[in-house]
């Protein structure tokens, strides 16, 4: 369910009551208490801020969801963000590892597809390296660092989902999780076993609204119908549900992007991610970036969509190349890293930067390498000068 309007206003209000009791409960000297308003202040107007690109929540199975990327409300791990800004202005003993908000974790090379635009094509169905043990001690790590939400990405983990399963079940219930899927193998039974051990949503990869060419670019004439019967199965499981797009020039007119967020509507999902294409992976030296009158028919839609009231019923859409180009990268170590199919750190699934293991205990060196490199998009931008200043 969408809320906007007066219910969003209501909800933010509840929202923040909760996050200011939080702050009350764990710190009660008024010095450390006025200093972490400050901070906490600093943040609501980042908060604000998004506002103005959406005023809306998705509601799901009684938690209220910004985004796909941060935890939801209610839950422990919702105030992680803000005991992390508290310890920063208090003490500043934050670690690189402890400072991500997200981490996306390739579960897996094994996958029934190799769509036209993948990332990990050159992985695919190779022999695994890691091992459920492995996936359950990173998942470990994570969680000890205090990381709230976690990405299953891959291959599709729906190809593994017993192992799915089994990492879940042991995981401790103070993360959210997600899966990254193409649909594959995510029928009703499966959803359910999904939510029941702790899953909190998916993100299913849907690349057009018209079935053959959603088929075409995915290179399998099943994969329309997946991802149909996986957003159903996850909707009616009480799931979070995302459809993420890959951007491509052949998709994207102002009609198209139109009747994607109204199949999205129908098939009851929450937020529709726009990814723009990279030339990596499967990708890898070819020309496929947006054509710039492109680039400006997406922003419009994104501003359009979230914050007219003709569109209030409609899913969240989720941009994140507008915010790059103007807030900078968050990824690259900063709040958010990629860890590959074998287990090693990259700045993000497209900036492949390949540093340590993330078992290994040298990460924290290695974020810095991170940090210190930057986001390959961010400087080819600025050398296009794409940048837009705010
Ligand atoms: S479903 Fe995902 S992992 Fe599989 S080929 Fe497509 S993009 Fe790659």
């Amino acid at each position: 369910m969408i809320i906007e309007g007066h219910r969003s206003k209501w909800m933010f209000v509840k929202i923040w009551t909760s996050v200011s009791f939080h702050i009350l409960k764990r710190h009660k000297n008024p010095v450390k208490f006025y200093k972490i308003i400050k901070g906490a202040v600093g943040i609501k107007k980042k908060y604000a801020k998004e506002k103005k690109y959406h005023n809306k929540f998705a509601l799901v199975d009684g938690r209220v969801f910004f985004n796909c990327n941060n935890a939801g409300w209610p839950a422990k791990h919702f105030y992680r963000i803000i005991d992390l800004e508290s310890r920063k202005t208090l003490y500043n003993d934050v670690t690189n590892l402890e400072n991500l908000r997200m981490v996306q974790l390739a579960f897996t090379k094994k996958c029934p597809l190799n769509c036209e635009h993948c990332y990990e094509g050159e992985e695919l169905n190779k022999k695994e390296t890691l091992s459920v043990e492995d996936k359950n001690k990173i998942v470990k790590k994570l969680q000890n660092a205090g990381i709230p939400v976690i990405h299953f990405g891959g291959g599709d983990p729906m190809a593994k989902i017993d192992d799915v399963i089994e990492i879940l079940n042991s995981a401790e219930k103070k993360s959210d999780f997600w899966v990254f899927t193409s649909g594959f193998n995510l029928n009703n039974k499966n959803a359910k076993r999904l939510k029941e051990a702790g899953l909190t949503g998916v993100s299913i990869g849907l690349d057009h609204h018209d079935s053959d060419l959603h088929n075409k670019f995915r290179r399998n004439n099943k994969a329309f119908s997946w991802a149909m019967e996986g957003a159903k199965s996850a909707v009616n499981n009480g799931l979070v549900v995302t459809f993420t797009i890959c951007l491509t020039r052949d998709f994207t007119s102002k009609e198209n992007l139109y009747s994607y967020l109204e199949l999205a509507q129908r098939m009851g999902v929450s937020f529709v991610q726009l990814l723009e294409p990279r030339a990596v992976g499967n990708y890898a030296g070819q020309d496929v970036q947006l054509l710039p009158e492109q680039s400006t028919v997406v922003d419009d839609f994104f501003l359009k969509v979230n914050r007219d009231s003709e569109y209030k019923d409609m899913p969240i859409v989720l941009h994140p190349g507008y915010h790059q180009r103007r807030s900078g990268c968050s990824a690259a170590g900063f709040k958010y890293l990629y860890i590959d199919t074998d287990g090693y750190m990259s700045s993000c699934p497209f900036c492949r930067n390949r540093k340590t293991h993330i078992l290994d205990s040298d990460h924290e060196s290695n974020i810095d390498e991170m940090k210190a490199e930057g986001c390959d998009l961010i400087k080819e931008l600025e050398k296009e000068n794409e940048l837009v200043n705010v």
